[in-house]
């Protein structure tokens, strides 16, 4: 049966073992042949794209961008990974492989389909720790610490194509026999290549049909007929014509320099990712270290809300939910709890909402699931009234340490203590003033300052944002009924930590006070109480809430709890050169900004973007002008 793609999951590719060897039985074709398929991906497309040489010239923070119709078991990724790592590219260069996949394999076949391979064993170990669950959209695993981007497109080639941000370099074509899977060949799917291809781009396939030649040649490539692998007498292989008639690689020009104001998570992870990508950058911040601010809290939940529709919406909580789970995993190191996390179905009215959801969603069971109380009673280690939803690969962080831990690398100079006033353009650069302090000045700047960040926009518009106090209250582990994993409702409780558990937090919108009040933290009493009945020890209700310890900070949200990030417009359209905005993350920053840092870095760097168009749109800086407006042209900086 087919899916409804208006819910999350999508229908994975049904196998069948052929002597060991994968089969597709939906298109009665082989996803590759077992004595020689390493072979003639070598072959077909490694050596027909002259890849080993192009990637020997791809310079110091450059890139080199595969795009491949038909991801399968990624034996040809893994191909392409491996003549990478051999090739010695340039210092902090990375290799984008862009894949569609229409019918993602399971782990399991996978996993066995990859085995064959011992040689690509390091790099297969790498893609099955990372490999997403079979959610449709765009998937980014960051690899081998930088040197690779898998951006995996799990849904149909010709969306993929209308969807993704991207220029290739080289293209892998290989979605099976043009007479078996017809879809996947039409004109259309072809045509579209073009737009998504540099002058010089290459292309291959193990195919000779004529009909995919002469579509190629119309789209623009220059064809050519040539010895196939092995039994097969011919494939094809051709380039988009260039003027100088040499491949371009990306990267050659030289690198901007970076101010990004604002050391909370946004900015701390932004850092971190430009750094890594081999910008130099310069982090300010008024307070006198990184993770103070909102981000400073010494807990802090990793979670999202996913709405009932499957919509733009749901798809980025989605995305940042799966993108932060894995990005964390990876670099969280011992800041990051994955304890897990249940979304208790606390109320009638939360407990029909989330029937809705389960009766309207199809989620993977890894990613989400409903449990009944017995269930989450025993997964919390506590007993709980409720049941609500599972995220078994959630958990939560400490924040502060953590932005402490990212922006220490030897590319981030900080400027901490320096209060920005003013940023002003001046010949192609952004000079940033503080309180005395010496300007400094950059190619491109982010501002990342959370609710400072409205007062630094250098435009006179007027942006819906708004600015909402939090206090969450520090509860000692003697007065708790300790959970084992966080749980969340109208507010949130982490297991306890060095004796301490957070939870909270307060939402006042028009109380901006930064002192700890008595009433808020009677607020987060009530709040866990209402939340989970049996979690406080009967001292701990007679405790007097005044001499709670806990954090006030302030959100920046925007009129649609959505966040923002990409470049600045003003109020005729036009987009302010070299400037970005990174905020509005609301009490979702933990859960947002990973993805969101590493799609500004995308497009900082010109690399393929992360986001497809549709969530992008749903970031942009327009939607928060008090007038929106169109976007027509840019301004110099
Ligand atoms: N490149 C793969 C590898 O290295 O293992 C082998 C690809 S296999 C020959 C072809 C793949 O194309 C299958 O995984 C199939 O599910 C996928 N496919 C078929 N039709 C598609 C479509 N319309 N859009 C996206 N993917 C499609």
């Amino acid at each position: 049966m087919t899916k409804d793609i208006r819910t999350p999951a999508i229908e994975t590719a049904v196998i069948e073992w052929r002597e060991g060897v994968p089969r597709s039985t939906r298109f009665d074709d082989l996803y590759f042949s077992r004595e020689d398929g390493l072979e003639e991906s070598r072959h077909v497309f490694i050596g027909h794209n002259r890849l080993a040489e192009r990637f020997s010239r791809v310079p110091a923070g450059g890139s080199f961008v595969i795009a491949e119709t038909g991801f399968g078991s990624g034996l040809n990724f893994l191909a392409a990974w491996q003549t990478w790592e051999a090739s010695s590219p340039g210092e902090n260069a990375c290799l984008h492989f862009v894949s569609a996949e229409r019918y993602p394999l399971e782990r399991k076949d996978l996993t066995r389909a990859l085995a064959l391979w011992p040689e690509l064993g390091e790099y297969a170990d790498q893609l099955l720790e990372h490999y997403p669950a079979p959610v449709r959209g765009v998937h980014r695993l960051v690899l081998a610490g930088g040197r690779v981007r898998l951006t995996l497109f799990f849904g149909d080639v010709l969306e993929a194509w209308r969807e993704l941000d991207f220029q290739a370099d080289a293209w892998f074509l290989d979605g099976f026999a043009p007479a078996k899977n017809p879809g996947m060949w039409q004109e259309a799917a072809i045509t579209a290549l073009r737009s998504h291809s540099r002058a010089g781009t290459t292309i291959a396939t193990f195919t000779a049909a004529g009909e995919v030649r002469r579509l190629l040649a119309k789209a623009g490539f220059t064809m050519r007929k040539t010895p196939g692998y092995g039994r097969k007498l011919e494939m094809l292989t051709g380039e988009l014509p260039t003027v100088s008639g040499d491949g371009s690689i990306d990267g050659a020009t030289p690198t901007p320099s970076i101010a990004i104001i604002g050391a909370g998570i946004a900015g701390s992870l932004l850092a971190r990712n430009l750094a890594k990508r081999g910008l130099d950058v310069t982090l300010i911040d008024q307070a006198p270290q990184a993770g103070t601010a909102a981000s400073g809290n010494c807990q802090g939940a990793l979670y999202v809300k996913l709405g009932v529709e499957f919509n733009d919406q749901a798809k980025l909580g989605l995305s940042s939910l799966l993108f932060s789970q894995r990005y964390y995993s990876q670099y969280g190191g011992h800041h990051w709890h994955p304890t897990g996390l249940i979304q208790l179905a606390y109320s009638a009215a939360e407990a029909d909402r989330q029937g809705r959801f389960t009766a309207r969603n199809d989620y993977p069971p890894t990613v989400l699931r409903a449990v009944d109380a017995d269930e989450a009673s025993r997964l919390a280690g506590i007993p709980l009234q409720s049941g609500g939803l599972w995220f078994p690969d959630s958990g939560w962080l400490e924040p502060g340490k953590l932005c402490r831990a990212l922006v220490n690398h030897p590319r981030i100079s900080h400027c901490y203590g320096f209060r920005v006033h003013r940023l002003t353009p001046c010949n192609g650069k952004w000079h940033i003033a503080g309180n005395g302090e010496q300007d400094v000045v950059a190619d491109r700047v982010v501002i990342c300052a959370g609710h400072l960040s409205p007062t630094l926009i250098p435009l006179r518009n007027e942006f819906r944002f708004r600015t909402i106090r939090g206090q969450v209250s520090h509860l000692p582990e003697s007065s708790l009924n300790n959970p084992a994993v966080v749980l969340c409702g109208p507010g949130y409780i982490n297991p306890a930590h060095n004796g301490t558990a957070l939870t909270g937090a307060t939402f006042d919108l028009h109380d901006h006070s930064p002192v700890l009040s008595a009433e808020s933290h009677r607020e987060n009493l009530s709040m866990l109480a209402s939340m989970v009945p049996s979690i406080l020890s009967g001292s701990a209700e007679e405790a007097d809430p005044a001499l709670l310890e806990g954090k006030v900070g302030f959100r920046c949200t925007t009129h649609d709890y959505q966040p923002v990030a990409g470049p600045l417009h003003d109020a005729a359209g036009r987009h302010l050169e070299g400037i970005d905005l990174f905020t509005g993350l609301g009490s979702k920053g933990l859960s947002y900004a990973p993805l969101l840092a590493e799609y500004l870095a995308d497009r900082i760097t010109g690399q393929p973007g992360c986001l497809p168009l549709s969530l992008a749109r749903r970031v942009a800086t327009q939607r928060c002008l008090k007038r929106e407006t169109p976007q027509t042209e840019t301004i110099g900086a």
